[in-house]
């Protein structure tokens, strides 16, 4: 058997086989290699290879797999933080893997490992396309839509993982293999939301979405109004909206960093975030009662699709965080004062941001052709984020962000989602149904039954 204490002496046989690259312990880079797009964790795997072709990512998983190593696949490290017992691991980075191709006629885009979503949305804008990218645009698109890919157009198209066509990746034993409906279904199926547990994935490929221009900004109230306003916004039944339209609120307390816009640097607010596809008029009229509250920054136009990337305020680059968060049901009147007693004026939150994400429409209307994660049993999801700079910030933010889900426990739906779980925690409570949960077993179980694969959200094999 090797380990990593002898993975130094194989590695010349590794690296023979690569046109990316091998990193090890001690080599220069180590620690740019190791580093994932959250800074506040600190990843010490075996190994790090940095993939340049599916070639590379053959290579690594039969090297693993001939000398008992795991393999962990990373395209940002967004949600590196559940990924633990790193020392016997490859870690597998697609980032140097960032090839997109866009066909416009069937509006089908195929995007390798490594592309991110500011990448695809670039690309696919100038067509007049949106992809369902999520609200940061530095997340890997893998990943996201591994895990399901909750975005802003969500409510009217589902998830990202529900648009998927195929995916081409490669399995425990080192074959390449291009899954869809009709070849190896099962895999398929257990990718579009049962997350990286199965195979190495190379390229993904997706329905983009015509959509050129969306109603869409933010509404912005100083945060001595977030009771008010956020029971304004839950009074409009978010989640029972047309699907064309997903209204957002969140309590942010920005940090005064010199990149952040004046308006918004160093202050308290409760935001509210609108995305509506259709014009201005059916817009206008379903944020009435919002703007009958006179927010104090009101930036709800006509813009184009490209535009949403930034709406949410995602950090520009990496940066250091911790979080909490949890699916909820419908929410009353008492659910806002709690939230707001723990996150709003006179909680001592130390937290950046806490939101509530309204779902349903499209996302709980489940169909034939969805993976594993088509729909949402919840109403909400709530997610509650802070910077973690230090070990002591970090420990203030998990433990406050603790207490805001655990204030909220009596609306909590019984699923979770893991995209937005950035603790590790047992895969199976992320499943509302105990069927999808075991159907998953059973295809890890017979797609790598040694556990080669070592995914942020592991599902254990059915054996
Ligand atoms: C600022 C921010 C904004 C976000 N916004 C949204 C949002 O709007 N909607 C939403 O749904 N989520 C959102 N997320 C969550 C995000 O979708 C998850 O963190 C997701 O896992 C990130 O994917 P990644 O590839 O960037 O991260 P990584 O940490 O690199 O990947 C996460 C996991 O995906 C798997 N994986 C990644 N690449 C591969 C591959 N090639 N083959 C096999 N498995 C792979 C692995 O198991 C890996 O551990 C956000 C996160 C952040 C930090």
């Amino acid at each position: 058997m090797l380990t990593v204490q002898t993975l130094e002496a194989h590695a010349q046989a590794l690296r023979a086989r690569l046109t990316g690259e091998l990193v090890l312990p001690g080599d220069p880079g180590w620690d740019e290699a190791r580093q994932a797009w959250n800074l506040a964790v600190d990843q010490q795997p075996g190994a790090v290879v940095l993939a340049e072709t599916t070639g590379d990512v053959v290579a690594v998983v039969e090297f693993a797999r001939d000398n008992d190593m795991r393999v962990a696949v990373q395209g940002t490290g967004h949600n590196a933080s559940p990924l633990t017992l790193l020392a016997d691991t490859i870690l597998l980075k697609t980032q140097r893997m960032r090839a997109i191709d866009l066909d416009p006629v069937t509006r089908i885009v195929r995007a390798e490992a490594g592309a991110l979503w500011g990448e695809v949305t670039a690309a696919v804008t100038q067509h007049g396309l949106f992809g369902l990218a999520g609200s940061s645009h530095d997340v890997g698109v893998v990943g996201y839509t591994l895990g399901g890919g909750l975005s802003f157009l969500s409510r009217n198209h589902g998830l990202a993982a529900s648009s998927v066509t195929a995916i081409e990746l490669v399995t425990a034993d080192g074959q390449f293999r291009r899954v869809d409906a009709e070849n190896e279904p099962d895999l398929f199926w257990a990718l579009r939301g049962g997350g990286g547990s199965f195979a190495a994935v190379t390229a993904i490929e997706f329905r983009a979405y015509e959509v050129a221009e969306v109603y869409a900004g933010m509404l912005v109230y100083p945060w001595e109004r977030a009771g008010e306003v956020l029971e304004t916004w839950r009074a409009m039944d978010p989640t029972r909206l047309p699907d064309e339209t997903t209204v957002l609120g969140r309590i942010l307390q920005v940090p005064p960093l010199p990149d952040i816009p004046e308006a918004f640097r160093g202050r308290r607010l409760v935001v509210i975030e609108a995305v509506h596809l259709g014009d201005e008029q059916s817009g206008a009229e379903l944020l009435e009662p919002l703007r009958a509250l006179g927010p104090e920054i009101d930036t709800v136009a006509m813009s184009p699709a490209a535009s949403l990337q930034m709406l949410h305020m995602d950090p520009p680059q990496p940066v250091p965080g911790a979080s909490d968060y949890a699916m909820l049901g419908d929410l009353t009147p008492d659910a806002i004062d709690t939230l707001v007693a723990h996150a709003g004026p006179g909680s001592d939150s130390p937290l950046l941001s806490v939101e509530l994400r309204p779902l349903g429409g499209a996302l709980e209307r489940p169909e034939a052709h969805h993976g594993a994660r088509g729909t949402f049993d919840a109403r909400y999801v709530m997610f509650a984020v802070g910077m973690a700079i230090t070990p002591e910030m970090k420990a203030a933010v998990e433990a406050h962000s603790g207490r805001v889900v655990e204030a909220m426990d009596a609306y909590r739906a019984d699923e979770g989602y893991s995209n937005f779980a950035e603790r590790s925690g047992d895969a199976a409570e992320l499943f509302a149904d105990e069927d999808v949960y075991g159907r998953l077993r059973a295809i890890k179980a017979g797609y790598d039954p040694e556990d080669l694969f070592r995914a942020n959200h592991p599902i254990p094999s059915a054996r």
